[in-house]
């Protein structure tokens, strides 16, 4: 059991000035594997009052001087990667292998992107030919207040923190109370890099606790936030009083449009991404989209693949799937697979209840649905679970019809051999993000959505604008 009440402040570790008790449960076995502190308004308060005091030396430091802050940070990821691979496997439940491979590398990748970014940003820049004595200057926000989930934590960090610092921002982590060890770990590597005191600052705590203070905190000039759409709205309007930035990723219902002439492997790659990180991906294709000619293949597939994923613990070694993260989203992947059956959509796979042989833990079914209608509960709202919507389609425009008709709009697929075709609908998606046929982004492209995935753009170039203010000066004297 792990005791680790302190939160990271002004440089050192602290005990909490107003904080509670609060027990991480082990997703594999329902049981605590740590006890933490959340942090209440005088604990807030001082993360927020040491990261102000820093910002006017952080803001104006060499950028050379924070981009070597980060390689140090890249340093200590690579003597202990191991530890941040436990802890994540433990608090959110990956299997270790996965933690190992998956969820802890995304730390390092997305530093390096970041560093590589880093050199394209011009602090200060011409306006143009037309002017020559305007300058355009990029500037560091402030004081900001990064707010993380649990399903990829160490990826939420990255994404944020790094960026920030090479800004020149100054930061108070909050990351989600349900993964908070990988933080904190993460919190370690900032501290024996040597960041400056108060440059970077961790409080543990709960969404009405610290991440409201946060929210609504006069001397924080920006929310960066990543989770729910629930709680993106919330924070919207909690920090409207003090009009602060604020930059949301929120959740998704990606659709995977899958055509006759996709390559063999199309609907396996699909139902395993959808399975993956069992389930718990804002970005996961959910509704599988078959034209129909190809439809009863790709549910007889999809079935297949659903029955042979193997589901287990997470200090278990292999290329299993783990549990969901806790017995909220448990119980709500179960009503959604109940409401799914009662509105009529042909189970195909999986279902309700632990699949066999699990008996404790928040283990689910990974579950195929087919002949899902539009509109369908299912089809509908985000299951956060290994839960697949089939559908089929007759035309390329129904398939975009049903793709674009929903909330959300994050990440959506493409499986088709026919480029014209592809080159076509990745224009006519409405979303953040589209990949197709199983290719991947590549270094430093953006990653947001628009509508109620939010509009926020994380990695690269863009992922460190986000944390700069742009400044038009004239006048400028030629130098
Ligand atoms: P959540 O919104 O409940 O919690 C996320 C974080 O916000 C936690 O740190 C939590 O403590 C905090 N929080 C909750 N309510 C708050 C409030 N009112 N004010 C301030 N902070 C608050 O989400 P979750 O259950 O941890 O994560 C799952 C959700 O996140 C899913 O909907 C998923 O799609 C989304 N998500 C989106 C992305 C993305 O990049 N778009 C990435 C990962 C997860």
């Amino acid at each position: 059991m792990i005791t680790r009440p302190e939160f990271y402040i002004s440089g050192q570790w602290v005990a909490p000035l107003a904080g509670r008790d609060y027990q991480v449960i082990n997703p594999s076995t329902e049981e605590p594997c740590a006890t933490i502190s959340l942090g209440g308004q005088a604990d807030t308060d001082a993360a927020v009052a040491a990261a102000k005091a820093a910002f006017p030396a952080w803001a104006t430091s060499d950028p050379a001087e924070r981009h070597a802050l980060c390689e140090r940070i890249l340093a200590q990821y690579h003597a202990r990667v191991e530890d941040l691979a436990q802890a994540i496997s433990l608090e959110m439940g990956s299997p270790i292998d996965k933690a190992r491979e998956d969820q802890a590398p995304c730390l390092p990748w997305h530093l390096e992107n970041f560093l590589m970014a880093f050199k394209e940003i011009q602090f200060i820049r011409p306006l143009g030919p037309h002017a020559p004595n305007d300058r355009i200057a990029l500037e560091p926000i402030g004081t900001v207040g990064l707010i993380t989930p649990w399903n990829w934590p160490m990826n939420q960090v990255a994404l944020k923190v790094i960026p920030a610092l090479l800004a020149g921002c100054t930061v108070v982590l909050k990351p989600s109370e349900q993964a908070p060890l990988s933080s904190m770990i993460f919190a370690e590597f900032v501290h024996a890099a040597g960041a400056p005191a108060g440059v970077f600052n961790l409080v543990n705590g709960d969404g009405p606790g610290v991440g409201s203070q946060l929210s609504t905190h006069p001397d924080v000039e920006m929310i960066s936030f990543t989770g729910s759409t629930r709680a993106g709205k919330a924070i919207s309007k909690a920090a409207s009083e003090t009009l602060k930035r604020v930059t949301l990723e929120l959740g998704g219902k990606g659709a995977n449009l899958v055509f006759a002439d996709a390559d063999p492997n199309a609907v396996r790659r699909g139902v395993l991404h959808c399975f993956d990180n069992t389930g718990q991906s804002c970005n996961a294709p959910t509704r599988m989209l078959v034209e129909r000619s190809f439809y009863d293949q790709a549910v007889e597939i999809a079935r297949q693949v659903a029955e042979a994923q193997k589901v287990g613990r997470s200090d278990q070694a292999g290329d299993h799937i783990g549990p969901v993260v806790n017995k909220i989203q448990w119980d709500n992947i179960q009503r959604l697979i109940e409401v799914g059956i009662k509105e009529g959509a042909r189970l195909v796979a999986g279902g309700l209840g632990r699949p066999e042989g699990l008996n404790k833990g928040y283990f689910v079914r990974p579950t195929v649905f087919a002949d899902v209608k539009p509109g369908m509960t299912i089809e509908k709202e985000e299951i956060f679970g290994p839960v697949l919507s089939m559908i089929p389609f007759d035309t390329e425009e129904e398939a975009v019809r049903i793709a674009n008709d929903t909330v959300y709009g994050l990440a959506n697929y493409v499986q088709s051999e026919d480029g014209a075709r592809r080159n076509r609908l990745a224009r006519q998606l409405r979303a953040g993000m589209v990949q197709m046929n199983g290719m991947g982004r590549g270094r430093g492209s953006p990653f947001g959505g628009v509508k109620s995935s939010g509009r926020a753009r994380e990695g690269g170039v863009w992922g460190i604008e986000e944390f700069l203010e742009v400044k038009a000066i004239s006048g400028w004297a030629a130098e």
